[in-house]
């Protein structure tokens, strides 16, 4: 749609086309996700965003999550509506092929949620916090636990900045379905998928019991932050 139409029904009471979209997608998380949906109604709760916060831009595929530069416990959200270009979305999303256009599009706006959920699940939740401090210490040790935090914007941002995706990203998983993360660290520790790993510059998780300890530690966090409101 033309900028100028855009504007003119923003003026007029009629909501913006992007914003039934925006309603759409939130609604669509909850019934097509295990926890994003209840995560999101957690943070409309504690009142750090509304659905006003979320905004969509047809021009882009870019998502991000910014702090409010008034009140640093406030966030919005800016989602790019656009399909991310195939081989970035193959490198960055697990399983990219296999989500329709929609899914992914849920992902992206699950992993912006996310980054508003994590600091909290931190904050309330000691283990999740040791969490965050192990991913940092394995980023500064080489060892990436998502293709995401590998991107070169990230990696140029430093550790600190790389283990937050790697952390969001897990989390993300984790929310959208256990059975998705439990099938990532499957495949971060098939020996089959070394080559595939190398390929994308991602740990190989050698133990089973480490894989059980870090997705137990993600479960106790998330569950904390829900019930947490
Ligand atoms: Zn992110």
């Amino acid at each position: 749609m033309p900028r100028d139409s855009e504007q003119l029904s923003n003026a007029s009471p009629k909501k913006d086309p992007t914003e039934n979209a925006r309603d759409a997608l939130l609604l669509a998380l909850q019934s097509k996700t295990k926890f994003v949906g209840a995560g999101w109604d957690c943070i409309v709760a504690r009142g750090i965003m509304t659905k006003q916060d979320v905004h969509l831009d047809p021009h882009t595929w870019i998502g991000e999550t910014r702090i409010s530069a008034e009140d640093p416990t406030k966030y919005t959200i800016h989602l790019g509506t656009r399909d991310v270009p195939e081989a970035l979305g193959e490198q960055v999303i697990f399983r990219f092929k296999q989500l329709s256009p929609e899914d992914r599009l849920l992902y992206r706006l699950s992993h912006e949620i996310c980054h508003v959920v994590c600091p909290i699940a931190t904050e309330i939740d000691r283990e999740f916090g040791r969490l965050f401090s192990m991913l940092e210490v394995m980023r500064r040790n080489g060892h990436a636990m998502s293709s995401l935090g590998n991107l070169d914007m990230y990696r140029t941002a430093g550790s600190v900045v790389q283990a937050t995706e790697d952390l969001v990203e897990l989390t993300n998983m984790f929310m959208i379905d256990p059975e998705y993360l439990r099938a990532y660290f499957v495949f971060l520790s098939d020996p089959q998928q070394q080559g595939r790993r190398d390929a994308l510059g991602l740990h190989h998780l050698q133990s089973e019991r480490v894989a059980k300890m870090l997705f137990t530690m993600i479960e106790n966090g998330v569950t904390r932050f829900l019930n947490s409101s």
